[in-house]
């Protein structure tokens, strides 16, 4: 159902259900020999790494990173990425399974990658809910796509402006939610 104070979805709750549900179908077959370790990105992929972990029918094990971004005018990429809070799990031998909840610029993705990598698992792939190509400035790979968009901001189902709308249950358009 609409939610009348943030207007149109633009992913509706519905398709997210079946999207998601295929992806989790496809990781477990995917990983189906091996000792998965999926680790969410928070905050934002909160919502998103909780419907998708349901969703893959494999006893994987689960951790998490908190990672932060800010503008940094010193360097040449324009942004630094922290981990704010680290992972408690050892990643040496593990597959692991990043679960991001967009990927925009790509200096997120190959930050992690490089601090993953460090520490030698056996192999590493990244999943995002949603995925903006146009905005892209660094190569990354990204394995498990649930959607792709255009160049518009976008907040809820995990996803913030200012730290909030991440409680919305669908992704809307930041311009419709505070235009509202
Ligand atoms: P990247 O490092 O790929 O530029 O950025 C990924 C991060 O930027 C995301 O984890 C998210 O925090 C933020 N971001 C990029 N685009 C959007 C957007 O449309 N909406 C929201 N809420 N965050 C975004």
């Amino acid at each position: 159902m609409e939610n009348k104070l943030f207007g149109k979805p633009v992913i509706t709750q519905e398709a997210m259900r079946r999207r998601i549900k295929s992806l989790g179908l496809k990781i477990a077959r995917d990983y189906e020999e091996k000792d998965l370790l999926v680790i969410g990105v928070l905050k934002g992929a909160y919502v998103f790494f909780s419907d998708l972990t349901r969703a893959i029918p494999l006893p994987l094990e689960v951790d998490f990173f908190v990672v932060s971004r800010q503008k940094d005018k010193r360097r040449k990429d324009g942004v630094t990425v922290k981990i704010i809070s680290d992972i408690a799990s050892d990643l040496k031998g593990r597959d692991v399974l990043v679960v991001e909840d967009i990927v925009d610029s790509g200096h997120t993705v190959t930050f992690l990658k490089k601090e993953i990598l460090k520490r030698k698992p056996s192999s590493l792939k990244f999943c995002t809910l949603l995925n903006k190509p146009d905005r892209r400035q660094v190569d990354v790979d990204v394995h498990y796509i649930c959607f792709e968009i255009p160049n518009q901001y976008v907040v809820g189902y995990g996803l913030d402006y200012k730290n909030r709308y991440r409680n919305l249950p669908y992704i809307a358009s930041l311009e419709n939610v505070i235009a509202e």
